[in-house]
C-alpha cells in the first residue's frame, strides 16, 4: 500500500468513516490527475516537503498590546510614587506625564503626547521614542527608581536578615514588557496532501467547521476541494511541531486557490481577523510569485463584489462556498487578463463505490453499502459486521472476545487454550495465564504436564493449547 493510501485509511479508520479500496483509489485519483500541476507549482519552492506535500514556512505572528495588562502595571507605577512620599503636585504631574505616555497603548506614543510629558514630567522626548524609553526617564527623574524598602528575610528556622531592596527595576520591567507586542513564533503550512483536505476542520482543533468529518453540513466539501486542480489548504499549528502536521491540531486554517495568476483567499479560521489574513496572503502570494519565478506584484480586489467576479463554483460541487458571502479575497498577479476566472471545487466522489454523490453531509453516495477495510487482514466487508478497537475497524475473524472476561481482542493478543470437553478456546493474554498456570490447590496439574499426561486437575477448566 503507498503512503498516501494508508494516510487517507487512517484518517477514515479515525473518524471511523465507512470506505473501500476501490472509492479511496477514485478519491486519490481524481487528485492525482486534478491537482498535479499545482503540486508541480509548488514543489519549486525552496521550503516544499514532499513527504508532507506541502510549502513549510516559519514565521511569527505579533499579539497586540493588551490594554488592561498596561493598566495593571501603570496603576502599581502610581502606587509606588505614591509610596515614594512625592507630594501632592510632584505626584500631580508624574502622573499626567505617565498618562500621555500610556495614552495610545503603543509601543511609540504619538507625537501629539509629547508635550504634556514634557511640561509635566519635565524631561526632554522626541518623536519616535519609545515609550518604554520615556517611562524610565520620567521615573528617574522622579527619583522613583532610587526609592528603598525593606525586605525580612530567611527561612523558617533561620535568624531573619532585612535587606534594602529597590521595588522600580521590577515594576518597570513589567510596565515596558506590557507595550511590546509579542511575537509567537508559529509554523505555517499550505499543504496540498489529501489528508489536509479530509482534516481541514480536524477533530483535534479546538474550533470547527462545517467540513468537519464528523458531523459537519458540508464534510463532502473536503473531497470537493481535494479533487480540483486549484484549491490549497493553509494552516499554522504550534511552533514545535515539525512532521506529520495533519496530526497536528490546526491553530489557523483557510483555503487557498491558484491558477494562471488568480489566487483566492478565503475565509480565515476560527477568526476571520484582517491583519493575520493579510499576514497570510503575503506568505501565499511571495511563495506562488517565488515559484513562478516572476517578481512578487499582485493586484488585490479588496471589495468582495469585485473579487467575486473572477470566481466560479464548479457544477455539482459539494463544499460551503464561503468566497461567495463576502469572505473571498482575490489578488491578480501582475499582468494577469481581468477576464479570467477561477473555477473552485469538484465532484465529490464516494469513498466506498467511487461514484459522484451528492450529499453534501456524507463522503459516501446514499446507494452503496457501507464498507471498512480490516486493518488485520486487508479483506473488505460491511461496516455493520466490523468491530472497531484500537483506532480501527477489524473483520470477525481477525477479532475475537475473550472467553472469559468478554474484551475484544486482536494479532498477538489472542491466545488460545483448551477447554476440559477438548474445544479450543481464545482467551486474552491476562484471562490465558491466569487460567492455564499452576493451580493454587493441588500440584497434581504441574506434573502431568511434565510427564505430557492428561491436563486437567480437578480444579481447571482450561489448559494450555500447545503443549499437545
Ligand atoms: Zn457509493
Ligand atoms: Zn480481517
Ligand atoms: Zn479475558
Ligand atoms: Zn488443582
Ligand atoms: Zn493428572
Amino acid at each position: 500500500m503507498d503512503s498516501l493510501t494508508a494516510a487517507f485509511y487512517d484518517v477514515m479508520y479515525q473518524y471511523r468513516l465507512p470506505f473501500s479500496p476501490e472509492g479511496v483509489a477514485a478519491n486519490l485519483t481524481a487528485w492525482r490527475e486534478n491537482k498535479t500541476p499545482l503540486v508541480e507549482l509548488l514543489r519549486r519552492h525552496p521550503n516544499w516537503n514532499e513527504q508532507e506535500l506541502a510549502v513549510v514556512f516559519d514565521f511569527a505572528e505579533s499579539r497586540e498590546i493588551d490594554h488592561n495588562s498596561v493598566d495593571e502595571n501603570k496603576f502599581e507605577m502610581i502606587m509606588l510614587a505614591h509610596d515614594a512620599g512625592l507630594d501632592d503636585i510632584k505626584l500631580s504631574d508624574f502622573q499626567a506625564a505617565l498618562d500621555a505616555a500610556t495614552a495610545d497603548y503603543a509601543t511609540i506614543p504619538d507625537a501629539s503626547r509629547l508635550e504634556t510629558i514634557r511640561t509635566h514630567g519635565r524631561i526632554k522626548c522626541a518623536e519616535g521614542q519609545k515609550a518604554s524609553r520615556i517611562i524610565n526617564r520620567l521615573c528617574v527623574k522622579f527619583g522613583l527608581d532610587q526609592y528603598q524598602i525593606e525586605r525580612i528575610q530567611g527561612e523558617h528556622g533561620d535568624d531573619p536578615t532585612t535587606v534594602m531592596v529597590k521595588p522600580y527595576n521590577a515594576i518597570f520591567a513589567r510596565l515596558a514588557d506590557s507595550l511590546d507586542p509579542v511575537r509567537i513564533p508559529k509554523t505555517g503550512i499550505l499543504s496540498v496532501h489529501p489528508c489536509d483536505f479530509l482534516e481541514m476542520s480536524s477533530q483535534k482543533n479546538s474550533w470547527q467547521s462545517c467540513h468537519r468529518l464528523n458531523g459537519g453540513g458540508y464534510r463532502a466539501g473536503c473531497q470537493s476541494y481535494m479533487g480540483d486542480a486549484v484549491s490549497m489548504i493553509f494552516f499554522t499549528v504550534d511552533d514545535d511541531v515539525k512532521a506529520d502536521f495533519y496530526h497536528a491540531p490546526r491553530l489557523t486554517r483557510q483555503i487557498f486557490a491558484y491558477k494562471d495568476g488568480l489566487l483566492l483567499q478565503s475565509r480565515l479560521y476560527p477568526n476571520n481577523d484582517d491583519e493575520t489574513r493579510k499576514l497570510y496572503r503575503g506568505l501565499v502570494q511571495n511563495a506562488i510569485a517565488q515559484c513562478l519565478g516572476v517578481p512578487n506584484l499582485w493586484n488585490v480586489k479588496s471589495k468582495p463584489d469585485e473579487s467575486r467576479a473572477f470566481l466560479e463554483t464548479a457544477e455539482h460541487s459539494l463544499h460551503y462556498p464561503d468566497y461567495e458571502y463576502s469572505y473571498g479575497l482575490v489578488s491578480l498577479l501582475n499582468g494577469t487578463p481581468t477576464d479570467r476566472k477561477l473555477t473552485i471545487g469538484s465532484q465529490s466522489l464516494c469513498t466506498c463505490c467511487g461514484q459522484p454523490h451528492n450529499d453534501s453531509s456524507s463522503l459516501k453516495c446514499g446507494t452503496c453499502e457501507s464498507v471498512i477495510v480490516c486493518k488485520e487482514c486487508g479483506s473488505t466487508v460491511s461496516r455493520d459486521s466490523a468491530h472497531y478497537m484500537d483506532d480501527a475497524f477489524f473483520c470477525r475473524d481477525c477479532v475475537a472476545q475473550c472467553e472469559l472476561c468478554g474484551s475484544w481482542i486482536q494479532g498477538a493478543e489472542v491466545h488460545q487454550a483448551i477447554s476440559r470437553s477438548g474445544r479450543i478456546v481464545r482467551l486474552c493474554e491476562h484471562c490465558h495465564t491466569s487460567a492455564t498456570g499452576t493451580c493454587d490447590l493441588c500440584s497434581s496439574r504441574e506434573i502431568c504436564q511434565i510427564i505430557n499426561a492428561g491436563r486437567f486437575c480437578p480444579h481447571t477448566e482450561y489448559a494450555v493449547a500447545t503443549a499437545a
